[in-house]
């Protein structure tokens, strides 16, 4: 068993045309793994500092190619490319799941911060997920001739849980159910497809994509509301003349909602009641997450840590505090109008760097 911190990195996108048009300012600067914020309210106070095991420059210094690949605009910038998060980040992830280590990635910060662009990427920039997945089939190609890999994906809109490989199997959403013996949390009925190449994720994760719930609010018209987690499993089979073993991960990957108040995105009626359900699975998680750090800090106090407490929570309680080795990717703002929500989400993500989980390799013989 490894314990182990869940590692943290933040990652700072270019201004949009909207902050552009209006002559937004710069409010982070970063300077190898410290990230400082300035209160552009406050222009005499101290900027503000926090350190990760990660701090990613992706505001300027790159440019783009004829396909619209970015890439640093020269050898010295320090512009962090989708490139340079996954030989951070994914080559562990890989080298985890080969191991038998169970790992999750996620993604937090307010909407229109840079999630999904890191996670799932857009165009040619791919992110994280369908390079990690890339890498898993050509190093299975290599090494391994007996392997079984699954793909499931699910979202959670309103503590409602839908299965997004599964259009016709929606109405009311999938039970959460924990397991009798086990005690882990599951999504009932939920589709896991075997797939058996790269491709066939790339097909899967469009056809997710594409049944996403996608509500606009005035912050960002194509962000989807809902939390949404990609599982894949990955079992290799070793043969042996005394009977096999099979080594096992599950790799979890997931896109939060946007971590903002639901009245700074200006959102009345239908879309607060969202806004308030989604905070119930946010603050809950940021319930387990404090819970979590403190435990890990030694509190002498008999802690619960409120699991129970959401769908999200349920579903990721591996992730969180079990047997997982696990990433957080808090996406950050540069522009001072954000200056309160990306602030937050420093403190937050400064909080998840002092959970530490406990992984093990899950490797058990063939029956
Ligand atoms: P979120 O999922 O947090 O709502 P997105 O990932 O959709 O936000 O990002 C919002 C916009 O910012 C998108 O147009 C995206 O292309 C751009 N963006 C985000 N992060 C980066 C980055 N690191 N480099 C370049 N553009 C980015
Ligand atoms: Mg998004």
């Amino acid at each position: 068993m490894t314990e182990e911190s869940v590692k943290v990195a933040v990652r700072c996108r270019p201004f949009n045309q909207r902050e552009k048009d209006r002559g937004a300012k710069l409010v982070i600067k970063m300077n190898g793994p410290v990230t400082t914020i300035a209160n552009p309210d406050e222009p005499n106070e101290a900027p503000k500092s926090f350190s990760f095991d990660h701090s990613y420059w992706s505001h300027d210094g790159f440019i783009e190619k004829p396909d619209g690949l970015l890439v640093p605009d020269s050898q010295k910038s320090n512009y962090a490319s989708q490139q340079k998060v996954f030989d951070d980040l994914g080559t562990g992830v890989l080298k985890n799941a080969f191991e038998g280590f169970n790992c999750s990635l996620f993604a937090y910060g307010q909407t229109g911060s840079g999630k999904s662009y890191s996670m799932v990427g857009y165009g040619v920039n791919k992110g994280i997920v369908p390079i990690t997945c890339e890498a898993l089939f050509e190093k299975i190609s290599k090494n391994q001739e007996k392997f079984e890999v699954t793909f499931s994906m699910l979202e959670i809109y309103n503590e409602q849980v839908n299965d997004l490989l599964n259009k016709n199997n929606q109405k009311g959403g999938l039970q959460v159910r924990q397991h009798p013996s086990q005690g882990y949390f599951y999504a009932q009925d939920l589709k896991r497809i075997p797939v058996g190449s790269y491709k066939e994720i790339e097909r899967r994760i469009e056809e997710g994509t594409a049944n996403r719930t996608v509500a606009s609010t005035h912050m960002n018209a194509t962000s989807s509301r809902a939390h949404t987690i990609v599982t894949i499993t990955f079992d290799q089979i070793f043969d042996s003349p005394g009977g096999g073993t099979k080594k096992s991960s599950v790799i979890n990957l997931v896109d939060l909602a946007g971590s903002e108040r639901a009245d700074s995105t200006g959102a009345t009626g239908d879309r607060l009641k969202e806004g308030a359900n989604i905070n119930k699975s946010l603050s809950a998680l940021g319930n387990v997450i404090s819970a979590l750090a403190e435990i890990s800090m030694g509190s002498k106090k008999k802690i619960v840590v409120p699991y129970r407490d959401s769908v999200l929570t349920k579903l990721l309680q591996n992730a969180l505090g079990g047997n997982s080795k696990t990433i957080m990717i808090a996406a950050l703002s540069p522009a001072d109008i954000n200056y309160g929500e990306t602030l937050s989400t420093l403190r937050y993500a400064d909080r998840a760097k002092r959970i530490k989980t406990k992984a093990v390799v899950n490797e058990n013989p063939i029956d």
